[in-house]
């Protein structure tokens, strides 16, 4: 199926074909239009499976619509497993973005690595990409506000709780707008996962892949 046919914006379509992108993997399909309405999605996927711009595709032409309130705050959370995994994140939403009319600053954070220069680079992020204990850090000291957040993405949820995320993951809630916008991906859905999507999903679109 072509991207066109999802509801994309031309600057969005225009990057997807610059990325070579010439048909939209099931996961894309699935997750966009249903994003774009603002519902909640339990995404069951696997790496590969082409989630990542299946959920950065309709956040960017979110945000296209939500500029003009714009403001200080990160607007979109991104939270990871892995610094890797948060560098892709951070890429994909880069170079999904180009075109945009409106600039959307991406940024990815994670530990491992001196917190300083990751504070100096937050201001005016719209979506922020991180793991969960370094976000605590900078929340801990006051470099970012979660207050603002519309939409959040669990990406690899299994493999988050796996690494023994699961603390730090309900402290993250906890500072999170109620009213708010929540992708869940993961691989499996077994144990913790579950209670997640019960106790922070609303009335989420199945997608299984
Ligand atoms: P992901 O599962 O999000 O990690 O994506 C896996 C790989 O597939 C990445 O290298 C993407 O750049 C690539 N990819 C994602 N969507 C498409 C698509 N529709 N057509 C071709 N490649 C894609």
């Amino acid at each position: 199926m072509s991207f066109s046919a999802l509801g994309l914006s031309p600057s969005l379509l225009k990057a997807v074909k610059e990325q070579g992108y010439t048909s939209a993997y099931p996961i894309q399909q699935q997750a966009i239009p249903v994003v774009l309405q603002g519902k909640d999605v339990l995404g069951i996927a696997q790496t590969g499976s082409g989630k990542t711009a299946g959920f950065a595709l309709p956040i960017l032409q979110l945000l296209e619509k939500k500029a003009e309130t714009k403001n200080r705050f990160v607007k979109v959370l991104v939270l990871v497993p892995t610094r890797e995994l948060a560098v892709q994140v951070e890429e994909t939403f880069y170079n999904l973005s180009i075109h945009l009319p409106q600039k959307v600053k991406s940024l990815a954070v994670y530990g491992g690595v001196s917190i300083n220069p990751q504070m100096m680079k937050l201001r005016g992020t719209d979506v922020l990409i991180a793991t969960p204990g370094r976000l605590l850090d900078l929340v801990g000291q006051n470099a970012v506000k979660l207050s603002g957040v519309e939409v959040l993405v669990l990406d690899e949820a299994d493999k988050m709780l796996n690494l023994g995320f699961k603390e730090e993951m309900d402290r993250i809630f906890d500072l999170l707008p109620a009213r708010r916008q929540n992708l869940l991906f993961s691989a499996t859905l077994v144990g913790d996962v579950e209670t997640i999507v019960a106790t922070q999903l609303h009335n989420p679109v199945t997608i299984k892949v």
